[in-house]
């Protein structure tokens, strides 16, 4: 049984870019006679807003996607994901980083975007690590990659075949943020497995770091889905569209007249 899904973070109204993601996964579960499912992933609660996944709901109702099951509010499950890096922390693969984002910047960015951490914090002693967490410094958990990392790990790529992972690429990432209990890939992989996802459907933008939800699922021993990542809808001078165009809102477009056929197209479905 196929089981794919749409994982919006709910940071604004519905955009066609997300929608035409949504109609991916919505698309692929129907030709194979699958389930759909719709997650919010909203562990970011400053940038997030429940309004903004309310307004999910109705447009992708009004688009006429219905999705199976209830659904998955990440917000509501911060135990779990605490659990799991609680878990991954016994193992001793995790550390406690003091850096600030200061600290961190001006580091070549991996795959990710993201500086690649300098590995200071990995240098400090069992000792200083304990103490500093008992006084209350405000700290990530990062992920020792060098002592995580697999051989051999890979991914199977709708369209492609098999992709090699190389997530060492990435370096020493946070797993658990200091200011949330947890991370987006922490939380998008556990679900993933939680919630039976055979087949993550999701922009090309997101490409990049499977190879680290890879690694994950392989820590944690959670089944691999296979991945088909689609590419960004482009306006007419050929490049991506952008979020904050406010036009391009569903709603925006709903308000402009156009029917939900309208925008299906406008999204390459029909
Ligand atoms: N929540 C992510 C986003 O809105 C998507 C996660 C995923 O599809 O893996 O960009």
């Amino acid at each position: 049984m196929v089981t794919t899904r749409f994982a919006p973070s709910p940071t604004g109204y519905l955009h066609l870019g997300s929608a035409a993601s949504a109609l991916h996964g919505w698309r692929a579960a129907q030709d194979a006679g699958g389930k759909f499912l719709l997650r919010i992933e909203d562990i970011d609660t400053i940038r997030c807003r429940p309004e903004y996944a309310t307004a999910i709901h109705e447009d992708l109702r009004w688009l006429g996607l219905d999705w199976d099951g209830p659904v998955r509010v990440q917000s509501e499950h911060f135990a779990d994901y605490r659990a799991a890096i609680d878990r991954l922390n016994a193992t001793g693969l995790l550390y406690p980083c003091f850096c600030t984002r200061t600290d961190i910047a001006g580091a070549p960015h991996g795959p990710d975007d993201v500086p690649i951490y300098t590995g200071t914090c990995r240098k400090l002693s069992a000792a200083e690590r304990q103490d500093r967490v008992a006084a209350g410094q405000p700290h990530s958990l990062r992920l020792d990659m060098a002592a995580s990392n697999r051989p051999g790990l890979s991914f199977f790529e709708h369209g492609t075949g098999r992709i090699a992972c190389h997530p060492e690429l990435f370096g020493d990432v946070v797993l658990a943020r200091k200011d949330t209990p947890a991370s987006y890939h922490l939380c998008v992989t556990h679900d993933d497995a939680l919630q039976g996802v055979t087949l993550v459907t999701r922009g090309v933008d997101l490409f990049a770091v499977t190879d680290l939800h890879v690694l994950l699922q392989a820590l944690f021993d959670w089944p691999t889905p296979e991945y088909a990542h689609h590419g960004m809808l482009t306006g007419p001078d050929g490049k991506r569209l952008a979020k904050r165009d406010r036009t391009l809102t569903i709603r925006a477009m709903r308000d402009a007249g156009m029917t939900p056929s309208d925008v299906r197209t406008q999204a390459g479905f029909r």
